[in-house]
């Protein structure tokens, strides 16, 4: 049994609060009779309507995802391109991209079809960190990366502090490797933060998502996260 509002939340219809309100205002129906008590609290076999809608009671799926560059974050898109749904055709439940990678970017993805989950993971305020290696033009000195640790102006304002790490450095090519953690998820953010140094990225690849990262898949693979990983997540 499980508490009315958790269940309309996990269904992805609304947030927690919504969801409270949405009972609160007699909008909620268990076996076609309205519900106003919060607490109330409902099974599997209970059949629950918002506004006249039954919700999906789906099994929850937690999908870690390797998505390949030139794949849209989406689950369809209108121009025809590769989308990351399509690498799961035998997964049944509707899943959905937890925030998304550029078409360009390749690197760790969740897919979900937990809405609560979802919207946690990608809310500003739970600050979730990001790590991302980018493969830069050119070899940004010490102080120019310290301006990015320190927060930097971009056009929608100014960035969080981030973590840079260089990787390797190429002298010769003028190419270096470096890695920038953010939990900000601003439209591309890292792109715009290493161009706005001066230091355009040719390729990008998360690397990990708080505390899960890549480990063991090749782009293009997944796996599922253990029920561990999960809790940890919430
Ligand atoms: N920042 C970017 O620039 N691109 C991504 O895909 C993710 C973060």
């Amino acid at each position: 049994m499980e508490r009315l509002q958790k269940v309309i939340a996990h269904a992805g219809v609304a947030s927690r609060r919504k969801a409270e309100q949405l009972i609160l205002g007699g909008k909620v129906t268990v076996n076609g009779k309205v519900v106003t008590e919060l607490g109330t609290k409902v099974s599997n076999h209970d059949r629950v309507e918002v506004e006249g809608i039954p919700i999906e009671r789906e099994d929850k799926i937690y999908l870690l995802f390797y998505k390949p560059r030139g794949v849209i974050s989406a689950v369809s898109d209108d121009r025809g391109r590769k989308v990351v749904t399509d690498f799961f055709p035998f997964v049944e439940e509707r899943i959905y991209p937890v925030g998304r990678l550029d078409y360009d970017t390749s690197g760790l993805l969740l897919l979900t079809n937990d809405g609560e989950f979802a919207n946690l993971l990608t809310h500003p305020k739970f600050k979730i960190e990001k790590t991302y290696i980018a493969k830069l033009q050119g070899i940004p000195p010490r102080p120019v990366l310290r301006q990015l640790e320190r927060g930097i102006k971009l056009e929608d304002g100014p960035t969080a502090p981030a973590k840079t790490k260089v990787v390797s450095i190429d002298k010769k090519k003028q190419k270096s490797i470096v890695e920038l953690t953010i939990h900000e998820g601003r439209n591309r953010q890292v792109r715009r933060m290493f161009e706005a140094i001066g230091f355009p990225v040719q390729k990008l690849r998360r690397e990990r998502f708080a505390h899960l990262n890549l480990t063991g898949l090749n782009a293009g693979e997944f796996r599922e996260l253990t029920p561990h990983e999960v809790k940890q997540l919430r």
